[in-house]
């Protein structure tokens, strides 16, 4: 192969990162400039010119989605398959090798990983056994504490005691949780990294095995690095290894999970000879929409500083659409898409990005209603439905009766008689005699320690769990999959559940029966079933949602980094929301909104819409926020506002008791319904406001906007 493929496509200061023999490489540049492009020609050019073996080449990126899309990218480059190159997140990493190295890592061979619910139920129920009010000390708050102890590289005992009652108690369920994790076999997502630091750190041999296999280590979206992530790299480098980074610390947004943007200012100092490149051209957005980004993360005072340009033409001017509602935001963007689709454009060269989750749904209904095939990247949309987990759980039980939260999640679902009690019974048993719930549940019924009925129900949970899980090896995944879901009960269970969500639910387990086919159809080695669980975990930690059809993509901003899409709207540009209210008094964290404002405007390669609602119903209440400072950051040449929000007929009184968001019912109309007035045409009803004779509609009508009318004398009719 020509190795000028490589660099042809490649600007010079690309070609110099791409090329260069200095033992440490540190691109730092903005958005858009092509630093995962070097990354990938990078590893290419190793391959192809310096005959470095794939299998010396360990490759980190921020997401599994990444993960794959870089290996296709230099598959393609190079025109073959590669094999034996590690490439992966830095999680997936850490599970890789913690599965070949189990026993040193003082694990069980098929240890689980948690997921962050299951963390949650499990904090929850030690918080129980230490006698813990959860309206004192929010289990969600302990789970956090712990997570940001690990990112940090702290155990309990690492953990100096000072008398202070918030902290004496986050350790006690630290140490508790610590306790419960190594007897049920269980590690969480920050535990697998720590547990791999630790791996290296105790064993010499295994860290010298993996130093001299990997001569080169590179990483993307390295400016959102925690603590363990970088010793992590420091340690397995080594003082041989070829190291690559690149990063922006303009888009560092996850400070508030750990990550260190100092670590980009430390690579130097810890990776010796290091060359710094930059890169200042982008590739990706007009010049419009890179001027908005400039002038937005400009306001930043703690950066290393660096300025895009482009040779791409300004393009169009940045939509800005000032929305009544949210309802009418939603629609807005819909009929936007419905646009862009009719253009013959693709639907997944769009996203929707948002500051958080609570927002997708109105969106997710407005596109629903519009019949806009949609997806939530990030957002758990199949592997974290209710029904899914819990036949999973039958899964993870089938395959290991010890595993306690599968246990605990199962063993009264579907309904059998097993009630709270029995279970706190067994749980008490379990810690009594330090076993897991099985054992103790084995003992519970063999000692007739119990009364008759629940002893019963008991026995018979057990043995259905012993003859789903009889012959395990010699049945595919699929059948094991048809077993998790039939034997269990799950199918009956949710064919009671009455209309269209028993029958989705349904159609839900159908659909993992068929995502367990296709998996078993990929791997080469048996059992299926462990790696398959693994894989979802993993996946879900990730978030991904992963079919092929076209489909307009939801997601948060913090999901979007990395990404690029034709045409983007940023929905809810407002104060309290974007920038988040919690980050308004703390001048850091609103920095980190600001590189996240930075991140969104930077997705957009053609066309931006940012799109923000007068008012907004936030966690049931109704506030009127002021429309986002990072807007008004923004140059006005390079803005058009859609509709001037002055122009919208706002009701003045509007007193928050008087407010009612009223469905609808028993008016005769819906919210989001066509319907038709007398002197104003067509429209569609945004809000109900107010009941009684005095109750108001809100209608966006097609020729002449927004109107309030009285809704008994609207004289409505539906069109
Ligand atoms: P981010 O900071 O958002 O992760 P990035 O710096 O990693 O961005 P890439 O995603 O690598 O940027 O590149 C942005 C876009 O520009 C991609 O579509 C990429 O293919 C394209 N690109 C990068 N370099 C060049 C180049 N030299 N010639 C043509 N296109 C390029
Ligand atoms: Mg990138």
């Amino acid at each position: 192969m020509d190795v000028t493929s490589i660099l042809d496509q490649l600007n010079v200061a690309q070609q110099e990162a791409v090329t260069s023999d200095r033992r440490s490489v540190l691109v730092l540049a903005g958005a858009g400039s092509g630093k995962t492009r070097v990354l990938v020609h990078r590893i290419a050019w190793k391959i192809q010119v310096d005959s470095i073996s794939p299998y010396a080449i360990l490759a980190v990126t921020f997401t599994n989605k990444s993960s794959r899309e870089m290996r296709e990218r230099i598959d393609q480059l190079l025109g073959m398959s590669l094999r034996g190159m590690w490439v992966g997140t830095f999680h997936g990493l850490a599970h890789r090798l913690l599965k070949a190295h189990w026993r040193e890592a003082g694990l069980r061979e098929n240890f689980q990983i948690l997921d962050s619910d299951d963390q949650l139920r499990l904090v929850k129920r030690l918080m129980k056994t230490l006698d813990l009010d959860e309206a004192r000390w929010p289990p969600r708050q302990a789970q956090w504490w712990i997570n940001n102890q690990k990112d940090e590289g702290l155990r309990a005992a690492h953990i100096q005691e000072t008398g202070d009652l918030q902290l004496t108690t986050m350790l006690r369920i630290y140490r508790e949780y610590e306790a419960n994790c190594a007897q049920l076999g269980v590690i969480d997502f920050a535990e697998l990294l720590l547990r791999a630091l630790d791996l290296w750190r105790q064993y010499a041999d295994i860290l010298d095995h993996y130093q001299a296999r990997f001569k080169h280590i590179l990483v993307d979206e390295f400016q959102d690095t925690n603590a363990v992530q970088y010793a992590w790299l420091r340690l397995l480098a080594g003082n041989k290894c070829q190291v690559t980074a690149v990063g922006d610390d303009d888009q560092s947004i996850y400070g508030w999970r750990g990550a260190k943007v100092e670590n980009i200012l430390s690579y130097e100092r810890d990776f010796e000879a290091t060359h710094v490149i930059r890169l200042e051209q982008n590739y990706r957005s007009t010049s419009n929409i890179l001027c908005a980004a400039n002038a937005v993360i400009e306001k930043n005072s703690e950066r290393l500083g660096k300025k895009l340009w482009t040779e791409a033409g300004e393009g169009e001017p940045i939509a800005l659409y000032a929305a009544f509602n949210e309802h009418d935001e939603a629609r807005y963007i819909a009929d936007r898409l419905h646009q862009w689709v009719s253009e013959g454009q693709r639907r997944d060269a769009a996203a929707i990005l948002y500051r958080s989750n609570a927002q997708s749904r109105v969106l997710e209904a407005a596109l629903l209603q519009a019949d806009i095939p949609y997806r939530i990247y990030g957002g758990q949309r199949f592997y974290e439905r209710l029904e899914i987990k819990n036949a999973l759980a039958y899964l993870r039980v089938m395959l290991n009766v010890n595993d306690d939260t599968a246990f605990e999640r199962v063993v009264n679902i579907p309904p059998r008689g097993i009630g709270e009690r029995t279970i706190d019974a067994i749980r008490q048993h379990a810690r009594q005699s330090e076993t897991s719930l099985w054992a103790a549940s084995e003992a519970i019924v063999s000692s007739q320690s119990m009364a008759g009925r629940a002893r019963n129900a008991l026995a018979s949970f057990l043995q259905l769990i012993n003859k789903m899980s009889q012959g395990l090896e010699s049945t595919t995944l699929i059948e094991q999959a048809e077993t998790a879901i039939q034997q269990s009960g799950l199918i009956e269970l949710y064919r009671r559940e009455k209309g269209e969500r028993g029958r989705a639910r349904i159609e839900n387990l159908e659909e993992l029966v068929a995502a367990c086919s296709n998996f078993q159809a990929e791997v080469s080695d048996e059992p299926a079933l462990p790696q398959f669980l693994d894989q979802v975990a993993l996946d879900a930690g990730d978030r991904q949602a992963g079919e092929d059809q076209d489909a307009v993509q939801l997601m948060t901003l913090h999901s979007a980094k990395g990404l690029e899409f034709p045409l983007v709207f940023i929905a809810g540009v407002e104060e309290n929301l974007f920038p988040h209210k919690m980050s308004l008094d703390e001048p850091g964290r609103l920095e980190e909104e600001r590189r996240l404002a930075y991140v969104g405007i930077t997705r957009a390669m053609q066309k931006l819409y940012l799109t923000f609602a007068e008012c907004r119903t936030i966690y049931g209440s109704e506030s009127y926020n002021s429309i986002s400072r990072f807007v008004r950051d923004i140059p006005s040449e390079v803005i058009e506002e859609v509709r001037i929000h002055n122009t919208v007929a706002r009701p003045t009184s509007y007193a928050k008791s008087t407010m009612h968001s009223d469905t609808g019912e028993a008016t005769g109309f819906g919210l989001g319904q066509q319907i038709r007035h007398p002197i104003y045409g067509e429209g569609v009803i945004l809000n109900f406001e107010g009941i009684g004779p005095r109750a108001r509609v809100h209608v966006q009508f097609e020729q002449v906007g927004i109107k309030i009318l009285i809704l008994a004398s609207a004289k409505l009719t539906a069109a």
